[in-house]
């Protein structure tokens, strides 16, 4: 069953978490196949990524440096309701889901990575697992990754008990083309990473890498994430899409009706810069509800949890990417001489999973508290997007 590879894992969900652990594992000569809910990989999910260590180590390994997917910025700034900006230094390198993407997935171009495939099921019986999924396919292996993110299945079937709970507030995002910006717009925000806050929302801004990886001035996208309080009540209102559909963790960019739009535009005209209202009204609004999973369990007999489907942070820390990558290289190093005619290796993957555990319990605890600064997710902030027919006024 595994080849000439030590093991054969199935990698349950085709993400940056999941492509890095398809890494990893082949690094200690396992056998891979990733598995993948989505039908196409053109999304623009996750968009802006600050290039972060863990990320930084694997590409290395790769032979892909960090600067050649990233773009670089050479200071901060902090935006006023009136448009004044203060600067400072801080050199930083910003990524993009799809240009990470790209990085990983080609190295991988011999390895399965089969698309359409939402895992239903999972057995185990001894060292061999057997992942069923909701077309009729099933795979064999001997040890399971669910790296299938906040909504795992892979953490249901292992773990029923733990279930994502609403932060409290989301993320409208837009990720333009810079060729779409009026000049003045990007005189002020390239080579930034810019800022806003006020009680109960906060937006930033950078570019980021093309949509084919360019680098070049006059090529480059420019991403931006606002986050606003919303009460949970109003969730479903922000998260049905044009044609009706009902979303659940993600709005994809094109799904916005042009009611909520312009209730967008209007409360940035009313609340943000004006440089910052200006971007909101150029973009192709789309949005990500901020969700807090805490975690439990990364062990199960034979199987695996990493990245957001193990537990998540705030995305203020800028750090799921890293912490998924984090997971991966440890799990690798924990799983590094198995193989399947063994008793898995116990100790080395509990100090794995209490390792990164504890890893995560800090992150997300940093993460509360930068949300907290910004009054995000705390009931003393103010709540924006009431839809008609809520209780209170608009905060
Ligand atoms: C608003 C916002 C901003 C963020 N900004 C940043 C940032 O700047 N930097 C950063 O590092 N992180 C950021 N994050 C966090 C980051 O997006 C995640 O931590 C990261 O994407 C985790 O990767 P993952 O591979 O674990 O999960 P995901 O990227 O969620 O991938 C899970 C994959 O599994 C697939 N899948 C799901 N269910 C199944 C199934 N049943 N069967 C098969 N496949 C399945 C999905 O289609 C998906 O491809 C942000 C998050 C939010 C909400």
């Amino acid at each position: 069953m595994s080849g000439n590879g030590a093991f054969k894992a199935l990698i349950v969900g085709g993400s940056v978490g999941g492509l890095a652990v398809a890494h990893e594992l082949r690094a200690i000569d396992a056998d891979v196949a990733v598995y993948e809910r989505s039908t196409g990989r053109t999304q623009a999910r996750g968009a802006g990524i600050v290039m972060q260590p863990e990320v930084e180590a694997l590409l290395t390994r790769l032979g892909v440096s960090a600067s050649s997917v990233s773009v670089e910025l050479h200071e901060r700034q902090q935006l006023h309701t009136d448009g004044r900006a203060a600067l400072y230094r801080a050199p930083q390198l910003m990524t993009a889901w799809d240009t990470l993407y790209r990085a990983l997935r080609e190295p991988l171009a011999p390895v399965c990575y089969r698309l359409d495939s939402s895992l239903r099921t999972v057995r185990v019986d001894g060292a061999e697992v057997t992942a069923a999924f909701t077309d009729g396919y099933t795979a064999q292996g001997n040890f399971l990754v669910g790296a299938d993110g906040i909504g795992s299945m892979t953490r249901r079937l292992l773990d029923a008990t733990s279930q994502p709970t609403y932060a409290g507030y989301v993320a409208w995002r837009g990720l333009e083309p810079e060729s779409a910006l009026p000049d003045h717009l990007l005189d002020l925000l390239s080579g930034r990473f810019t800022f806003f806050g006020a009680s109960g929302m906060q937006m930033l801004c950078y570019l980021v890498p093309g949509a084919n990886g360019e680098r070049e001035e006059g090529s480059r996208r420019v991403n931006w994430v606002w986050y606003v309080n919303v009460e949970e009540s109003d969730l479903p209102h922000l998260l049905t899409g044009r044609t009706g559909k009902q979303f659940t963790y993600f709005l994809p960019p094109g799904e916005l009706p042009p009611e909520t739009a312009d209730q967008i535009i209007a409360e940035a005209d009313t609340s943000l810069p004006p440089q910052f209202a200006e971007l909101v009204r150029l973009s192709d609004v789309f949005m990500q509800p901020v969700f807090d999973l805490p975690p439990r369990r990364m062990v199960a007999d034979h199987a695996a949890l990493i990245g957001d489907a193990a537990g998540t942070v705030r995305p203020h820390t800028a750090s799921g990417t890293s912490k998924a990558f984090g997971d991966a290289a440890g799990l690798a190093a924990a799983l590094r001489d198995w193989t399947p005619s063994q008793e898995l290796p116990a100790q080395a993957l509990h100090a794995w999973e209490l390792h990164r555990l504890s890893r995560l319990l800090t992150l997300a605890e940093s993460g509360l508290q930068l949300a907290a600064r910004s009054m995000l997710g705390v009931p003393e902030g103010g709540q924006f997007f009431r839809s008609e027919g809520s209780l209170g006024e608009p905060g």
